[in-house]
This record gives C-alpha cells, structure tokens and sequence, in this order.
C-alpha cells in the first residue's frame, strides 16, 4: 500500500505531463520574482513561457551552491519574508549557511513528501515512532516531525543526543520506529549493548536513516545489532530537506524521487553531459513544486545512477542508487580516486574491527599519505601488540588488493573514537590548499 496512489504509481505519460506544467509554472514563477533567475533564464534564451517538451529541460541553466551563497541569505526567494512561514539552513561546515525558506504551502507539500517517506518503511497510524534526527535548523527533525504527524503515529520527539535516555525511553514507551542518522543508529545500538539492553530484545522493528552517506555494509551491520530493516533515505536543505528520496520497505534497494516534486537528472559532472538511466555521475535536482526558493537544475554534487526498473512495491518513481559519493569529498590520493565509502564497504570483511573509523590524508615529502583509524573489538585489542599489527597488515593487504593504494592502518583502543550524534565526521584532509 502506498501512501499517495494518485503520485506514486502515475503512468510515465501522466508524470510527464504534470512535470512539464509544473516546470513551466515555475520557469514563469521565477521569471517575475527572482532577478538572478531571470538573468539566468534570459542568457540561456528561455522565455518566461517556459519549454515546450521536457526533453528540453537540458537547457535550462544549472544552479550551484556558490549562487545559494552569493544570495545568501534571501537573494533567491521569490517571496518577501511576510509570505515565508519557516527557514531551516544546513549547517554551513563549508562555508556560510544555506537557507531554506518555506511558504505554507511548501510546508504542506513537504509534509506530504514525509508521509510518503515514512509510510513507505512500513510505519502505520498505530506505531510508535522515535524522531531522532537533532530539531532545529537541521531539516531532518521537524521534517521526519510532520510526516509522521500527518500519517497520525505517535511521535516521541527526542531529537539526537543523550543517548541513554534515547534507550530507555524506546524500552519504556515501546517504540516501532526509529529515525536518525546511521551513524547515530550505530552510537545508540553501542551504548545499548554496554548497558545490558540490546535494541534487539526491544520492541524496534525499523529504522529510517539518513542525510549522510553510508554503505550497505553498514546498513547490514545496523540491521543485525538492532534486529531491525533500515531504509535509506535522503535530502538537502537546498530542496527543502529530506523528503527527495526514500526506500521501500518491500524493496530497500534505491530510493523512490517524489518526481511530481522533483525532477531527476544525473550529469557527467565534468562535460555536464545529461546521462541515461544506470549511468552514474552528479545527481541534479529540479523543484517543480515549491514558491518560497524553487531551484532549477540544482547539482547536488551527489554521486548516484537512477534506475526505472519496476518496484516490488507497486511505485513507478523512479529510483537513484545509494549516494556513493560527492564530487568533492573523493579524495584524489597520489592520483587515485578514492571514496570514503568504498573503504567503509571493505572494513565489512574484517571481522576484528567495529565500524568506527577516521580517515587522515597527509603530505608526507610530496606524496598523499592516508591514513585509517580504525577501531579494533575488545578481544583482538586485548589480544595484544603481535595481534594487532597482523590486522593492521591485514586490513592494509585488503585494500590494496582491491583498490591499488595503501593505507596506513592504525587500530585504536575500543572507544577511541568519538562517537557521531548527527553527521559523522569521517575524513580529515590536512594537505595544504
Ligand atoms: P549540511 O550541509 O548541513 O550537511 P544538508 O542536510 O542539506 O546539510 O546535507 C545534504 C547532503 O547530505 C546531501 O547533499 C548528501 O550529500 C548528504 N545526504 C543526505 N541524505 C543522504 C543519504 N541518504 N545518503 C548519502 N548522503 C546523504
Ligand atoms: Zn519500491
């Protein structure tokens, strides 16, 4: 059963045609109330009728992140703030702030799009849904917030953090769900062994994570330590936070696009070539839908393929892949390409170590040097120096088999690592710009 039949399951003419109208109300919409679109629009010679066939959405002009900054913070609202009912805003760790302004209306839209994502992992009217993704400026609570809301679950919003209590109150209230980041799922699963309640023998049955990357092989782990199905699920402040795309819980295998919201392009982030379905390169997003801050042709520099094979859960949206990385956090590593992620997957076969992990990338004379903290399972740790430096050989030998480079494995005490309660830091690049 999905949640919205009329959107989710439309015919490919029918999406298309509702996407073209859209598009065009937004071209037109952007046209009279955002000046740098307009210039944009006009460089690229659309004219404010907008297009006439979606093919030609290829030549609309792209949006980046540095024209969200150069108009920070309101530059590309359409709307005076007198018309906007909310602002979320990313975090800002590379740069100044993104902002995210919603009309009511968009407020609406984006609550639906949340019902879809929750409904969608399986979550009903009569389930207990624990929301912590942290509250505040951060998109992913107070949206997580209204989808369940609106599905009419209870919510227990217990935003991230204090972990403990996040234990005890899924223990004593009984929680079905759980939302947060997986990097939090994997911090709360941790503690909760520590302090003799496994998740396992709680009640939890699903997890919706996301807003970072990960890989299935943390997703398997997860799973197991918590006895749960996680789904993916993901989104930017950008366009108005998660709600782009989700998993199915009959499927959990790449994330619907709510494309009556917004359209899906993956570019080859280089030639900005559009290209075809199963090839991967830049996700590019368009909202069709929103009035406060619609983008057009928005280059997430998100690292994905889309696919239309047909769902096992009846949806005909179409589907991107697990975000395998961006396009700025791959690591160029004495000229290898290398993503945080692909190491993330192989630390999966190394039985003696958890899935807490830094990566380090120094110069050392001209070379890159990377590094891997990793940490090692109390047992292999107390097994003394002699153990340790054959997993450190031998995570080191894995990774040079498969990916050609080597890396200089440190393995740390358990519990050396921080723990993540939101986005986890996993890369610390200290070459010099
Ligand atoms: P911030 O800049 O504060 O991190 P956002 O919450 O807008 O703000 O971050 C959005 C980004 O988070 C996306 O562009 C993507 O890189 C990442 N992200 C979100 N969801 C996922 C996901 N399910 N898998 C991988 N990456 C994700
Ligand atoms: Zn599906």
């Amino acid at each position: 059963m999905v949640w919205n039949k009329e959107f989710e399951c439309m015919s490919p003419e029918d999406l298309q045609r509702f996407q073209l109208k859209k598009l065009n109300e937004t071209i037109l919409w952007l046209y009279e109330l955002v000046p740098p679109y307009r210039k944009k629009l006009e460089e690229a010679s659309i004219r404010s009728e907008g297009i006439k066939r979606l093919e030609q959405l290829q030549e609309l002009p792209f949006t980046v992140k540095g024209d969200l900054m150069e108009n920070y913070p309101f530059g590309l609202c359409a709307l005076p703030l007198k018309d906007v009912v909310r602002v979320h805003a990313s975090s800002g760790t590379t740069g100044k702030p993104i902002t995210g302004p919603y009309t009511a209306r968009d407020m609406d839209h984006w609550t639906e799009c949340m019902a879809r994502v929750i409904w969608a992992a399986g979550v009903r009217e009569d389930d207990i849904f624990q929301n912590a993704f942290g509250h505040g400026l951060f998109t992913g609570g107070m949206g997580f917030h209204q989808g369940a809301t609106r599905i009419g679950c209870t919510v227990v919003p217990t935003s991230s953090g204090m972990t403990e209590r996040q234990i005890l109150l899924m223990k004593d209230f009984g929680a079905d769900a759980l939302g947060c980041t997986p990097s939090y799922a994997l911090t709360i699963a941790e503690r909760a062994e520590e302090i003799g309640m496994p998740i396992k023998d709680l009640k939890l049955r699903v997890g919706l994570f996301g807003a970072e990357p990960w890989t299935n092989a943390m997703r398997s782990e997860i799973e197991e330590r918590m006895g749960i199905k996680a789904t993916n699920n993901y989104g930017l402040t950008e366009l108005g936070g998660p709600g782009t795309g989700f998993e199915c819980i009959e499927a959990r295998d790449g994330m619907h696009i709510n494309e009556d919201h917004f359209i899906a392009e993956i570019i080859d982030p280089l030639t900005h070539k559009v290209l075809a379905l199963g090839e991967t390169g830049e996700l590019v997003l368009t909202a069709v839908q929103r009035r406060a801050m619609p983008l057009l042709r928005f280059r997430t520099k998100d690292i994905t393929s889309l696919t239309r094979e047909k769902c096992a859960c009846g949806r005909t949206l179409v589907k991107m892949g697990r975000i395998v990385g961006r396009t700025d956090d791959m690591l160029i590593i004495n000229g290898v390409n290398v993503f945080p992620s692909q190491i993330e997957s192989l630390l999966k076969d190394i039985p003696e170590v958890e899935m807490q992990y830094l990566l380090v990338v120094r110069k050392k004379k001209h070379l890159d040097e990377l590094s891997l903290r990793v940490e090692a399972r109390k047992e292999v740790y107390e097994a003394g120096r002699e153990k340790i430096a054959w997993v450190e050989r031998k995570i080191d030998n894995h990774i040079k088999g498969i990916m050609g480079i080597h890396v200089v494995v440190e393995l740390a005490a358990p519990k050396a690592l921080k723990r993540s309660e939101g986005k986890a830091v996993r890369v610390i690049d200290e070459r010099p710009k």
